[in-house]
């Protein structure tokens, strides 16, 4: 088949990867390059243990607080509040435990897979150097903080996570950098991490070009259909592209696609920061999860990269770089040694939708268009087995995961 890929995110271009590995031949659509959207700037963290929901259990008690602090690790901008209410209601609806332990289950099918989704793409575009298996450390101030989020911590294990406990002595041992500032940590020792996302998925695409893909830099606006077929791809300028078939994988932006092929999903953003630390004069061996603050730190290819907050206000409105500035004074209280003369801010727009699970799957009533977005804030984890699973799709082979917790027509 010609199968059109809409997004040069990393879930596109894995989509892409697998789909070449079964034959196909692809064409991207992109208005931006490869990489330089939600997947540019992210944490970089691979961790088959990411599989909870965003939303938890007693999350409701936490919105008044979310609502008055501008500047908090979760936060709605008060404009945006009545659009995205009906969205946060749903979203709170999928916190209770019941819920939490089903998306926890089946994140975890498509999250338990990441290493070996990524290896034969990363050996086939020679990008091994990219990814490494150095482990995670969630810290804590101390082991009666860390309580809180122990109920989290045993769905984990009880879906098969490795987490080890690690006590204080242990942990200056693991990451002297720390200096003590933290009194209990647990370690998923399978975690990993990428160098650097953008270059991750820069080398995917190249690769996939180099494989016979063609790269057309251009917004998709629609479709040509015949009956339950797409038949083409249509551009915002110039002729549409003909094809057998159409990956929509345009994250935070694919709803408005979806919606051109008669389906709605509440898609939202949360939009998160990140500040890179150019001159990283520190020498973490881990990523590094500041749990009580939501904030991931990465030691990456560029420096060292503090990532994490959620602000809900919409696609269009402009960052409130603030809040990349609460991370970087975050950094200093973490590290009073760390030099920040040099650094970098960024947005960027998550694809989330109130389950916290992506949209996997044929788009109802349309035979040959399938979705691949809405990963929220594990795109990079969940982007390899993705587009392994929407190729098996595709072929009309069995999927590996049971993608029904992820159908495009659960919402309706
Ligand atoms: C601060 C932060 C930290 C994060 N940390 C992590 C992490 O550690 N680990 C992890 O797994 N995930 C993390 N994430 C989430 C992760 O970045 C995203 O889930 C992932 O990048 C989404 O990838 P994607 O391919 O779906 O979307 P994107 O990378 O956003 O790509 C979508 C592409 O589709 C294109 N597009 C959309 N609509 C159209 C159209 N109509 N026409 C043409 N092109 C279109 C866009 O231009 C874009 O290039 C983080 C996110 C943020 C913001």
């Amino acid at each position: 088949m010609h199968v059109v890929v809409i997004g040069t995110g990393i879930v596109g271009v894995c989509t892409a990867a697998w789909l070449q590995r079964g034959g196909h031949q692809v064409t991207f659509v992109d208005r931006l390059p490869p990489g330089e959207a939600c997947s540019f700037g992210n944490a970089g963290s691979l961790s088959p243990s990411a599989c909870l929901p965003v939303g938890m259990p007693s999350m409701w008690k936490k919105v008044p607080g979310w609502l008055l602090d501008p500047l908090g690790p979760l936060t709605v901008r008060w404009p945006y509040l009545p659009q995205v209410l009906p969205w946060l209601m749903r979203f709170l609806h999928h916190s209770s435990p019941r819920e939490v332990e089903r998306i926890a289950t089946a994140m975890r099918q498509l999250l338990a897979p990441i290493f070996e989704s990524y290896e034969p793409l990363l050996a086939r575009a020679d990008a091994q150097h990219l990814v490494r298996r150095t482990g995670c450390l969630y810290v804590y101030s101390s082991r009666e903080i860390a309580r809180q989020w122990q109920w989290g911590m045993d769905l984990r294990r009880r879906l098969g996570v490795v987490m080890q406990d690690v006590e204080q002595d242990e942990l200056e041992h693991l990451e002297p950098d720390l200096q003590g500032r933290f009194r209990f940590g647990i370690l998923a020792p399978e975690n990993g991490s990428t160098l650097d996302p953008s270059e991750l998925v820069k080398a995917l695409h190249a690769q996939c070009e180099r494989d016979g893909a063609r790269t057309v830099l251009a917004t998709a606006t629609g479709f040509v259909r015949q009956r339950d077929q797409v038949r083409a791809v249509r551009l915002e300028a110039g002729e549409p592209i003909a094809c057998d078939g159409v990956v929509i994988a345009g994250g935070a932006w694919s709803a408005q696609l979806t919606r051109a092929l008669g389906l709605r999903v509440p898609l939202e953003t949360q939009r998160g920061y990140h500040v890179t630390v150019n001159s990283n004069n520190l020498a973490l061996r881990h990523t590094v999860m500041a749990v009580e603050h939501n904030m991931m730190v990465n030691p990456m290819a560029k420096g060292l990269r503090l990532a994490g907050s959620v602000e809900f206000a919409g696609l269009t409105a402009a960052p409130n770089y603030q809040r990349a500035d609460v991370l970087l004074q975050r950094s200093r209280d973490m590290f009073p040694h760390l030099d920040v003369s040099r650094y970098t801010q960024w947005m960027g727009h998550r694809p989330c939708l109130p389950d916290s699970l992506p949209v996997l799957g044929q788009v109802p009533r349309v035979a040959n268009a399938w979705c691949a977005f809405g990963h929220g804030h594990v795109g990079m984890c969940g982007g390899a087995s993705t587009g392994r699973e929407i190729a098996a799709l595709i072929d009309g082979r069995p999927p590996a995961v049971d993608l029904a917790p992820f159908s495009p027509g659960r919402f309706a």
